[in-house]
C-alpha cells in the first residue's frame, strides 16, 4: 500500500491576535464551526478503527467545560466583563494540557475543537497528557499591560478549580505569551502558599521556564518538514516557503526553515503580508517586527494580502496563524508544489483537504506537525516537577528525535491504511486514547 498523495516516483522508493474587523481572510471566507470541523475529521478515521460504539460517544465529547464570566478594573477607573472559558477534553492518559488563548473570536465551539485535537496530538507524539484548551474573549492588543495583569490573575482564580499539576496544565497559545504564564502561575502559587512552577508550561526560564520551550513549535514544524523531504527524497536547501502568521509559531517557522538553507519568499501577519522572490532576510525582518509589531512596510519586500499569500508559487506553504484559512474558496488557489504543513491548529476545513489531496499535495496535520510546543511544555513540566533543568541542546535533541519518530509512526500508518497523513495521524491518536480508555475500564 502508498501513502496517498505520495509523489509516484517517491511511492516507489518507500511504498492574533486579531483585532475586531480586522481580519480580511476570515470576512472573506466561508467560515467552519471548528467543533463541527473537528467532529468531522473524528468521523473520517472512525471506519479505520474497531470500537464500540460507547468509546465513539465518549471520546466525541468533553469531560467537562467550565465557562466563567468576570470583573476586571480598567486603567479609566471602570469595570468590563470578560467571558472565558476552560474546557478538558479526554483525561485518559493523563493530566489534560493545552493552550490559552485571548481572541475577540473565542467562543465555546472553538475551544472544544481546540482540547478535542489537543487530545489527539497528546497521543500521536505519545506523551502522558489528555487535551485541554483556554480561551478569554478580549483583544489583548487593545489592553495595558496592568489590564492584561488584572484579567490574567481573576481568569486564572476563576479556572483555579480545574489546574494543578497533576490535573490540568494550562500553555500559551494565540494572544498569550510567557508573561502571560508567569501571573497564571504566581497567582495560583499565591492561593497554595508556595511555588507551583509545574502547572503551567511556557513559562519565563527564570522562574522555571525550559530552555528552547519558546522557539518548540515552530523549531518542530521543520523537523518534521525535514524528515518529509529527507523520506522523499526532495531537497530542502533552496525549497521556496510561505508562512502565513508571524506570531510565535510563524515566526520561528521562517527563522528555522531560513537556517536550514530554505529562501522564505513570504510571510504575513493579520496587516497583511510581504513578498521577496529572491527571499527575505528573516534575522533583519525579525528586528523589524520588534521594533514595528508588524512585517507591513519592511522595506526589502513588496506589500500583499493574506489570500494573495496562500496563492504564491512555493514547495513549503505553512498556515501558523489560525483556523479556517484553506478552505473550498481559497484552497484550489493554493500552488505550493510539494507540502502543506500545518503550524496553526484547524487551518484546513474537511473540503480544502479533498481539494488538496486531488492536487496531489502533502499535508502535514496539524496534530503532528505542530506538536513540537506540547513536546517541551511536556519537558518542562518533567523537569519543574524533577527540579532538574536541562541545557537547549538536550531539549532540542530529544524535541527532534520525538517528531521525527511521530512523522514515521503517522507515515507508515498512512502508507498501510492507504489513506492521508491527518487521518493516519488521527487514526493513531484516536486509537490509543480508546485503547488506554478500554485499559482503565469503567468506573465504577
Ligand atoms: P501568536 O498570537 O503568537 O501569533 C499569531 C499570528 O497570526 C500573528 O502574527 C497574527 O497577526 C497572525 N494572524 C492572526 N489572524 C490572522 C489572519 N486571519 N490572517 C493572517 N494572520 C493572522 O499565536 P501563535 O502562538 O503563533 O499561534 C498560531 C497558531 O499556532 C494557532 O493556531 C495556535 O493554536 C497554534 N499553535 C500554537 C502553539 C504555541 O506553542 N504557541 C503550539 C501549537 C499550535
Amino acid at each position: 500500500m502508498t501513502i496517498q498523495n505520495l509523489p509516484q516516483s517517491e511511492a516507489a522508493v518507500s511504498s492574533a491576535i486579531s483585532s475586531e474587523g480586522k481580519t480580511p481572510s476570515r470576512a472573506s471566507q466561508p467560515v467552519e464551526n471548528p467543533y463541527q470541523m473537528a467532529l468531522r475529521q473524528f468521523d473520517c478515521a472512525i471506519p479505520f478503527l474497531n470500537l464500540k460504539a460507547g468509546i465513539i460517544e465518549m471520546l466525541k465529547r468533553c469531560k467537562r467545560e467550565l465557562t466563567v464570566t468576570f470583573p476586571v478594573k480598567m486603567d479609566d477607573g471602570s469595570v468590563r466583563i470578560f467571558t472565558g472559558y476552560r474546557v478538558h477534553h479526554n483525561t485518559a492518559r493523563g493530566p489534560s494540557k493545552g493552550g490559552i488563548r485571548y481572541s475577540p473570536h473565542v467562543d465555546l465551539d472553538e475551544v472544544r475543537a481546540l482540547a478535542m485535537w489537543m487530545t489527539w496530538k497528546c497521543a500521536v507524539v505519545n506523551i502522558p497528557y489528555g487535551g485541554a484548551k483556554g480561551g478569554v474573549i478580549c483583544d489583548p492588543r487593545q489592553l495595558s499591560l496592568h489590564e492584561l495583569e488584572g484579567l490574567t490573575r481573576r481568569y486564572a482564580t476563576e479556572i483555579a478549580m480545574l489546574l494543578g499539576p497533576d490535573r490540568d496544565v494550562p500553555a500559551p497559545d494565540m494572544g498569550t505569551n510567557p508573561q502571560i504564564m508567569a501571573w497564571i502561575m504566581d497567582t495560583y502559587s499565591m492561593h497554595h502558599g508556595y511555588s507551583v512552577p509545574a502547572v503551567v508550561t511556557g513559562k519565563p526560564v527564570n522562574i522555571g521556564g525550559s530552555a528552547g520551550r519558546l522557539e518548540a513549535t515552530g523549531r518542530g514544524v521543520m523537523f518534521t518538514v525535514a524528515e518529509a523531504f529527507k523520506t522523499f527524497g526532495w531537497q530542502l536547501a533552496g525549497a521556496e516557503v510561505v508562512v502565513q502568521g508571524f506570531g510565535n509559531v510563524g515566526s520561528i517557522t521562517a527563522l528555522t526553515a531560513h537556517q536550514m538553507g530554505c529562501k522564505v519568499v513570504a510571510v504575513s501577519d493579520i496587516e497583511g503580508g510581504i513578498y521577496n522572490p529572491a527571499g527575505l532576510n528573516i534575522p533583519k525582518l525579525l528586528q523589524y517586527v520588534k521594533e514595528f509589531r508588524t512585517v507591513v512596510g519592511f522595506s526589502e519586500a513588496e506589500q500583499i494580502t493574506n489570500d494573495e499569500l496562500l496563492a504564491l508559487p512555493c514547495d513549503i506553504l505553512v498556515p501558523a496563524a489560525t483556523e479556517n484559512q484553506l478552505t473550498r474558496v481559497t484552497a484550489p488557489r493554493v500552488r505550493a508544489r510539494k507540502l502543506v504543513a500545518e503550524g496553526a491548529n484547524g487551518p484546513t476545513t474537511p473540503e480544502a483537504d479533498a481539494i488538496l489531496k486531488d492536487m496531489g499535495l502533502i499535508v502535514i496535520p496539524d496534530i503532528l506537525c505542530n506538536a513540537g510546543g506540547v513536546v517541551v511544555s511536556y519537558f518542562e513540566w518533567v523537569q519543574d516537577l524533577q527540579q532538574l533543568f536541562w541545557e537547549e541542546e538536550t531539549v532540542t535533541d530529544q524535541l527532534r528525535r520525538i517528531m521525527v519518530r511521530s512523522f514515521h509512526d503517522v507515515y507508515n500508518r498512512a502508507k498501510e491504511l492507504n489513506t492521508t497523513m491527518r487521518n493516519a495521524a488521527l487514526v493513531l491518536g484516536i486509537g490509543r486514547v480508546a485503547e488506554a480508555t478500554m485499559t482503565r475500564g469503567l468506573y465504577p
